[in-house]
C-alpha cells in the first residue's frame, strides 16, 4: 500500500530524531509523521506515529522502505554516526564506515525519497550537519567532533549544496542544519554533556525554523538558533 507522509525522520529511535518525531506528532500538524529505526521498537514513540525499519547503510533497506510511500512532503536525515576520533589516530576503514554512514547513506536515503518528495506538496530536505563541518570553524576554533566526522559532514553540507542546485528549480528547499550541541549518546561524549542541550529544546528549535521555512532558503547552512554558519 502507497502511504502519503508530511514528515519522514530517518534515525527516530533515539536522540535529536526521536524528539523531531515525537513534537512533529504533538503539534500534530495533520498527516503522517514516519519514523524510521534500524530496529523498529513501537515503544520509543507515541502510537500513531509510524515507524517504519531503514538502515541507512544498507541499499535493499532504504529502497524497501521509501517504496512504501506515494507522496512525501518534508524528509529529515538526521541519522549518523559520530565519536571523538582524530584524522592520523583513523585508519581507511574507520573513514570509510564513517562516509558510509553519514556521507553515502544520506545519498542512498535522498535517492530513494525522492520520487515521493517529487510528489509531496512541500518538496523539503533537511540534513542534520553540524559547525564540525564548517572547514573555516575547524580550522579557526574546532569544536565538537573532529578528524573523520568532520570530513563525513563538510561531504555533507557539500551533498546538501549539489542537492539544492539540482532541484530548485522543481521547487525544492534544501536545508543543512546544526542542531547545536545536544545531550544524547553522541553529545555526551563530550564532557559528559554538561552544558550540552536536552533534545526536547533542540528538537523544538529545529522545528521553530521548519515552520518558517521558505524555499528562498535553499543551499542554507544555519544552526539551531537560524543565525547562518559560515562554510
Ligand atoms: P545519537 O547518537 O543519539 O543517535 C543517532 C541516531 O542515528 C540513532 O537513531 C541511530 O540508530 C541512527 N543511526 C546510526 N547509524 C544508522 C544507520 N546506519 N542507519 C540508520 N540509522 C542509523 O545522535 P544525535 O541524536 O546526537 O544526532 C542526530 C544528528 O545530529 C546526527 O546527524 C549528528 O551528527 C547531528 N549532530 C549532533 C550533535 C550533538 O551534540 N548531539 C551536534 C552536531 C550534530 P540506532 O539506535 O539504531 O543506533
Amino acid at each position: 500500500m502507497s502511504h502519503t507522509a508530511s514528515h519522514v525522520v530517518i534515525g527516530a529511535s533515539r536522540g535529536i530524531g526521536n524528539d523531531l518525531a515525537k513534537q512533529l506528532f504533538e503539534q500534530n500538524a495533520g498527516g503522517t509523521i514516519v519514523g524510521t529505526m534500524r530496529k523498529a521498537d513501537e515503544s520509543v514513540l507515541p502510537k500513531g506515529v509510524q515507524i517504519e525499519s531503514l538502515d541507512m547503510t544498507k541499499q535493499s533497506s532504504v529502497d524497501s522502505c521509501a517504496a512504501k510511500f506515494g507522496a512525501i512532503d518534508t524528509l529529515i536525515v538526521n541519522a549518523a554516526m559520530g565519536s571523538p576520533d582524530t584524522m592520523l589516530g583513523s585508519d581507511a576503514s574507520l573513514l570509510s564506515s564513517y562516509l558510509e554512514t553519514n556521507v553515502v547513506g544520506t545519498h542512498r536515503a535522498v535517492l530513494a525519497f525522492l520520487p515521493a518528495l517529487r510528489k509531496g506538496k512541500k518538496k523539503q530536505i533537511i540534513l542534520l550537519s553540524s559547525t564540525s563541518g564548517s572547514c573555516d570553524l575547524q580550522r579557526n576554533e574546532p569544536s565538537g567532533f573532529q578528524g573523520p566526522y568532520s570530513v563525513s559532514k563538510t561531504a555533507t553540507n557539500s551533498l546538501g549544496i549539489q542537492y539544492h542546485n539540482e532541484l530548485k528549480d522543481e521547487g525544492f528547499t534544501v536545508l543543512l542544519i546544526h542542531p547545536g550541541w545536544v545531550a544524547t549518546d553522541m553529545g555526551k561524549q563530550i564532557n559528559d554533556g554538561r552544558g550540552a542541550k536536552t533534545t526536547q529544546q533542540s528538537a523544538s528549535d529545529i522545528l521553530k525554523i521548519l515552520s518558517n521555512l521558505k524555499p528562498e532558503q535553499s543551499g542554507s547552512y544555519l544552526r539551531e538558533t537560524g543565525e547562518p554558519l559560515n562554510w
